[in-house]
């Protein structure tokens, strides 16, 4: 049993239908076995644990680990990569790039590079795009088992449109998934997620296979992009003669564990259908700006009863901080006027973290209640840096985090916990 002393704020319930931030100043929360067990103030809760080791986690903030619900994984080095709109950046950066990850040396490589940059970020738990190459994504699995990440993954699949080298066929793609799903799933904090690459890529086949190999491994994900772009939106359509959220739902591929990234640009209907099968929108921001791709329709969402997430889809987006992200979205909001909603400090950190969590299906994470995986982020700027001023100098906690979200970063992230075991100290 460990007891963590420090100022504790989650936001357990969603600040769109009356949640708040929760706060515990000078506070204690208790871990047995990963879970914790008690919290509440400091000298009445230690009281109960008198000879339990302590943990002082004093100054900064303590959170719930982040949730990123959409990155690419073999999309780390082309960061970066300013001023091209989605199918362009894609043909001219990303594409060339991934092909790399046919070579297991270069993709473990990558992987290696990327479970860091989660971890450093403070991001506990992902769902990430893998890679259209068997070998790399097994290369992914091994990393994230290996850093103590909750990583959900699995191989990117596409029939058509894309370079030669990335194309697999139904057949082909069935097998090679349920190879890697037997050989990851359910191991340990790693799950699979069925992960066609878009419609735009994917034949009626294809995607029939993608809704088999869910059929075939119960507890899998499904992920996948959806009205990213304008252009990419149009094309779809004209390829397949329905919308675009219709595309998968026609194969049943649609439910709670389905998380579709972007939605910039859904029709009244797709939102509809979205909520009545409890699917997740992976809202990327940074990447949504950094694509010209467009501006989230937010409102729309929570009006329509759709759940969303950050995701920062890397390597469109910009960073793996969801802090970032958070900003962004703000940023955005506002300048949508009427069209917005104002985000502060508790959609923001709700969308951070618990909204994550549960749109991966991860109902023992995401917030700092009893009951819950200690799955946390002591962030703690360095002395001197304008967020440690600003942490010193915040009005109460609820501006503490807005400030977070201002001006934090992966430099800010000091410690992580995953299930109360700790993946990640700077150390100073
Ligand atoms: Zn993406």
């Amino acid at each position: 049993m460990t007891i963590y002393r420090g100022t504790f704020v989650d936001c357990p319930d969603d600040p769109f239908a009356g949640g708040a931030l929760r706060t515990l100043t000078e506070g204690a929360i208790v871990v047995r076995d990963g879970v914790i067990v008690a919290r509440g103030p400091w000298d009445v809760t230690v009281a109960d644990f008198p000879d339990e080791p302590r943990v002082e986690l004093t100054g900064g903030l303590v959170v719930p680990g982040f949730v990123d619900t959409h990155v690419h994984y073999p999309q780390l080095r082309v960061i970066g990569a300013l001023g091209r709109p989605l199918l362009e950046w894609l043909d001219k950066r990303a594409l060339p790039e991934e092909m790399r990850l046919a070579d297991d040396d270069y993709a473990a490589e990558i992987a290696l590079e990327f479970v860091g940059s989660l971890v450093r970020a403070g991001t506990t738990s992902a769902l990430v795009f893998g890679s259209h190459f068997p070998g790399a994504v097994d290369q992914l699995f091994a990393a994230a088992e290996a850093s103590g990440l909750r990583i959900a993954s699995g191989l990117v699949v596409s029939d058509g449109v894309l370079p030669e080298p990335l194309l697999t066929t139904a057949e082909r793609s069935l097998a090679d998934a349920l190879g890697l799903a037997e050989r990851w799933h359910g191991r340990g904090r790693l799950r699979y997620a069925v992960t066609p690459r878009f419609s735009l890529s994917c034949s009626d086949a294809l995607l029939a296979a993608c809704a088999e190999t869910r059929a075939a491994v119960p507890g899998s994900l499904f992920t996948s992009h959806v009205n990213e772009n304008v252009a990419e939106i149009r094309q779809v359509e004209a390829q397949f003669g329905t919308d675009y959220v219709g595309t998968y739902d026609r194969h049943g591929l649609l439910d709670q564990r389905s998380v579709l990234a972007h939605n910039v640009h859904p029709t009244d209907a797709e939102l509809a259908v979205l909520a009545s099968r409890g699917s997740a929108v992976a809202h990327c921001p940074c990447s949504n700006s950094a694509l010209g791709s467009g501006m989230f329709p937010l409102r729309r969402h929570v009006e329509a009863g759709v759940r969303f997430a950050l995701g920062t889809d890397v390597g469109a987006g910009v960073s793996f901080s969801l802090l970032r992200e958070g900003l962004q979205a703000a940023f955005m909001q506002l300048l949508m006027g009427a069209e917005g909603l104002r985000l502060n400090a508790a959609p923001l950190l709700w969308l951070a973290t618990k909204a994550g969590a549960s749109a991966l299906g991860l109902s023992d994470a995401g917030d700092l209640s009893v009951g819950q995986q200690f799955d946390a982020v002591w962030l703690s700027p360095v002395e001197g840096t304008t967020l440690d001023i600003a942490l010193r100098n915040a009005a109460d906690e609820g501006d503490a985090v807005s400030k977070v979200f201002a001006l934090g970063g992966s430099s800010d992230v000091r410690r992580v916990w995953v299930g109360g075991g700790e993946v990640w100290n700077r150390r100073h």
